[in-house]
């Protein structure tokens, strides 16, 4: 059987993690890795190519796995790729993602391609869950928790705070609030409300630690309005203990079928590296964008369109006698 030709653009975290989540899908292969800048190597050893030279390789590569960051890479990377390949990305920013659909879905359609977007675990997984639950249980109340995890946007917020040298922050879920759900209430509680935020921050030599400390509990946008802790540490005590990437949370549905019966639906992750989980949510989706590419389909299309057995390296006979 001729394997799927996966190729790679943008070698940060992301691009990194779908490199190691290719290896444990023996029906794909890995071309090559793509980037702005000039690499000399990559940690497989597959090719590293100058993004330039992409179209070289319409040819090469059965899907393209965009792993550009959302900000400012992939709404300009996403439609010069889907031009060009059938492309898988994980496009985050949730109130931008309806003018990206539509931007892709008119440039694979006029290219004839596919194009995968927002692919992940939110969105991605978090999203196929609070569809499943809301149509199992139109009388509900949704919730959805984040971490405890390592949010790269407010960490990155804390590093432009003048005199932080390093930080990280961490989203933690408040647990009374996560009990009352999974219990069968119906809190009313806001995003700010049922989470707190802890951060982690090394000071410049001299800095001004209380000025720091005000700066960030009161930044609009990111802080202003939680609850946020502010821990200040050593540089190796920063480099020892929160060097890592781990995320997760839960979407809980919680609803009634009649006065007196409740049910609540939970779906939880817990991951180690946010990045090299989410490649891998990129890369199952690879496969499915490939059959969708074989049975002709064009345009942009998200989780909610594809159908769960494509993800799947098995056969419906194996899913129906193994899994349903
Ligand atoms: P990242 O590490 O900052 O990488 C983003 C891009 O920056 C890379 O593609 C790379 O492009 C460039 N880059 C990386 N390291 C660099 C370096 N040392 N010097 C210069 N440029 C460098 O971001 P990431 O952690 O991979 O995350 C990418 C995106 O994934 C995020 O923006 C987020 O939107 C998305 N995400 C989505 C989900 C979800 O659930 N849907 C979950 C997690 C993340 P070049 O190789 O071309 O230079």
């Amino acid at each position: 059987m001729q394997k799927i030709r996966i190729g790679i653009v943008g070698y940060g975290n992301l691009g990194k993690g779908a490199e190691l989540a290719v290896k444990h899908n023996p029906d794909m292969e890995l071309v090559a890795v793509f980037s702005r800048r000039h690499l000399t190597e990559t940690n497989s050893g597959v090719p590293a190519v100058f993004l330039a030279d992409v179209a070289n390789y319409r040819e090469k590569v059965d899907v393209m796995l965009l792993c550009g960051g959302s900000a400012t890479d992939l709404v300009e990377q996403g439609p010069q790729l889907a031009a060009l390949f059938n492309t898988v990305d994980s496009f985050d920013t949730h109130a931008k993602i309806p003018g990206y659909f539509a931007t892709m879905d008119q440039v694979a359609k006029e290219a004839g391609t596919v194009a995968t977007i927002s692919v992940g675990w939110d969105p991605g997984l978090f999203s196929l869950n609070r569809l499943l639950a809301g149509a199992v249980l139109p009388q509900g109340t949704d919730y959805t928790f984040w971490g405890k995890g390592v949010s790269q946007g407010h960490s990155d917020a804390l590093r432009h705070v003048p005199g932080v040298k390093e930080a990280k922050q961490y989203t933690i879920p408040r647990e009374a609030i996560v009990s009352a759900v999974r219990s069968g209430q119906n809190p009313a509680s806001s995003s700010a409300e049922s989470h707190i935020r802890d951060c982690y921050v090394v000071a410049q030599p001299g800095a001004d630690l209380a000025a720091i400390e005000t700066k960030i509990k009161t930044m609009p946008h990111y802080f202003a309005g939680y609850e946020t802790h502010v821990t200040f540490l050593s540089e190796e005590e920063f480099q020892a203990n929160h060097t890592g990437i781990p995320h997760g949370g839960v979407v809980l549905r919680s609803g009634k079928t009649s006065p007196a019966v409740g049910h609540v639906i939970e779906f939880g992750l817990k991951l180690d590296s946010n990045p090299e989980f989410t490649s891998s949510v990129l890369v199952a989706y690879a496969r499915a964008t490939y059959r969708l590419a074989q049975h002709k389909f064009t345009g942009a299309c998200t989780v909610f369109d594809i159908p769960f057995a494509w993800l799947s390296p098995k056969s419906g006979e194996e899913l129906r006698r193994e899994l349903l």
